[in-house]
């Protein structure tokens, strides 16, 4: 079957050529669409044929057919246009004119929008139609879901034909150089660009940087991502050539001199002694996952509300006790938060000392349970109330190691504890090495055949299990230290 280029790869293409071609060497990547926002998008105007065609082309041929034979608002359309198909959720057909609505997941209209209006605009006008409109449909952040949802309430509409005319030739052409992109043997040559930290730092920016020195300018912590490729694209890559940057504060120099001259950790015992003896038995490494579906699954929610799906547990009950754990996965469930809540107050033993890793994000999480719901408010406030920070002792630098990089998160401090051990390595885990990948997979379960919706949840696990596996490690480590 013909590979076309769809709206989805062309707005990666756009970030990056390089990013889109070996995201489709993958098999198995989550898709970033939101099916319930596009059926919700779909209804925006009320009645209208929809075409069930999934197969890019038939979908194209489909639209025609319909359009031909005079339906007036047609659902899910397509529009091909030489190696690509643009798709829609809506098309509205008036005596000359044409108005196309699209959706995406996100609260504010991005560049990238304009481009892909651009797309389709030039798509549909290949296909015949004319005197085109393309509207934008983004969820409303005012909206508060009360019983079933109102497209016209839930949508805020932006009128993209403008963009859409100026860019049209222009996206055409880009796409065409994007299918040729997508049909290469061998991978891209694309430079480090700013695209690679917006809007997030791309999965693939290890593979791109494997052959520069190690560490190199991209390590360098609280340095602004303009002067990292300022100084990337001057030559100055390796920690020798910044050595003596003038535009590097002196903590910033402290880190690369600390690197290059191999300073052993430096531990402030008193104070990592203090740390640790504030914590109690039974002691536990608590890690949530949340995800913001733009669609709110349960009313008085907005979109893009956070709600926690997982999260994994260990939990020591006494000194020199084994090591136990619990977990919680949704099973998909639209709003799994009453679940989860549940099974958290069960798992954690009554007046417990909590660890999170920047423990903002858990009591927030907490807070909002128990704010919910009233009839477990006390034990889960009494659980927010025993959280700690196990990033306290490596922000407030008791014990820092230059392997680190200048960072405390715990994705720089684990394998600086445990540099050799493949067990306790992100890069090792399958599929899913960062939250922002496990909040995009789980959001596709739903969407997923069993046997791969099982395979996600498999990789899940595994992820949130490192996290809290990890703290326990990490405050081995540390008393270790204190010794
Ligand atoms: S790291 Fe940068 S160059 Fe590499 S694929 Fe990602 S966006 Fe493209």
């Amino acid at each position: 079957m013909k590979n076309y280029l769809s709206n989805e790869q062309f707005r990666v293409g756009c970030r990056c050529r390089r990013l889109l071609w070996l995201q489709e060497q993958e098999k198995n990547k989550p898709i970033e669409f939101c099916l319930e926002l596009s059926a919700l998008a779909q209804n925006y105007v009320y009645g209208g044929e929809t075409v069930w065609e999934t197969e890019l082309s038939e979908r194209s041929e489909e639209t025609l057919r319909l359009a031909k034979g005079g339906a007036k608002v047609i659902k899910r359309p397509a529009f091909k246009a030489g190696d690509a198909v643009a798709v829609a959720d809506l098309l509205v057909l008036h005596k000359d004119s044409a108005v196309i609505y699209f959706s995406y997941p996100a609260l504010n209209p991005r560049r990238v929008f304009c481009r892909e209006a651009g797309f389709i605009m030039a798509a549909a006008e290949i296909n015949g139609f004319e005197n085109i409109k393309v509207m934008l449909l983004l969820p409303r952040k005012e909206f508060v879901r009360h019983g079933e949802i109102d497209p016209r309430e839930f949508f805020a509409v932006y009128d993209m034909s403008e963009e859409a005319k100026m860019l049209r030739d222009k996206s055409y052409i880009f796409s065409r150089v994007l299918g040729e992109t997508l049909e290469c043997r061998g991978e891209p040559e694309v430079d480090l660009h700013k695209n690679c930290f917006n809007p997030d730092s791309c999965k693939y920016f290890e593979h791109c940087t494997k052959d520069m020195p190690y560490p190199n300018v991209f390590k360098v912590a609280r340095l602004n991502i303009n002067t990292k490729l300022q100084m990337y694209n001057e030559g100055k890559i390796g920690y020798e050539s910044l050595r003596n940057d003038s535009r590097l504060t002196e903590n910033q120099r402290k880190q690369i001199r600390m690197s290059m001259d191999k300073v052993p950790p430096v531990v402030k015992k008193k104070e990592l002694s203090e740390f640790l003896s504030s914590l109690w038995y039974p002691l536990c490494f608590l890690d949530f996952e949340s995800w913001q579906p733009p669609v709110p699954p349960s009313d008085n929610m907005h979109p893009f509300e956070q709600v926690a799906f997982q999260y994994s547990l260990h939990v020591i009950e006494k000194e020199g006790a084994p090591v136990i754990h619990r977990e919680f996965l949704a099973e998909g469930e639209a709003d799994p938060r009453e679940a989860l809540a549940k099974q958290l107050i069960c798992d954690i033993p009554e007046g417990a000392c909590v660890l999170a890793y920047n423990k903002q994000f858990e009591t927030m999480v907490v807070s909002g349970l128990a704010n919910m719901f009233e009839d477990m408010r006390e034990p889960l406030e009494k659980i927010r109330d025993n959280i700690n920070d196990l990033m306290a002792p490596f922000q407030k630098k008791y014990y820092y190691d230059r392997r680190m990089e200048g960072s405390f998160s715990i994705k720089a401090v684990l394998p600086a504890l445990y540099p050799d051990d493949p067990e306790l390595s992100y890069d090792n885990l399958p599929e899913i090495h960062n939250g922002s990948q496990a909040m995009l997979s789980y959001s596709t379960l739903a969407d997923e055949t069993p046997e791969r919706a099982r395979e996600i949840r498999r990789c899940l696990l595994r992820y949130c299990q490192l996290d809290t596996l990890g703290m326990v490690k990490i405050v081995e480590k540390l008393r270790e230290a204190v010794k």
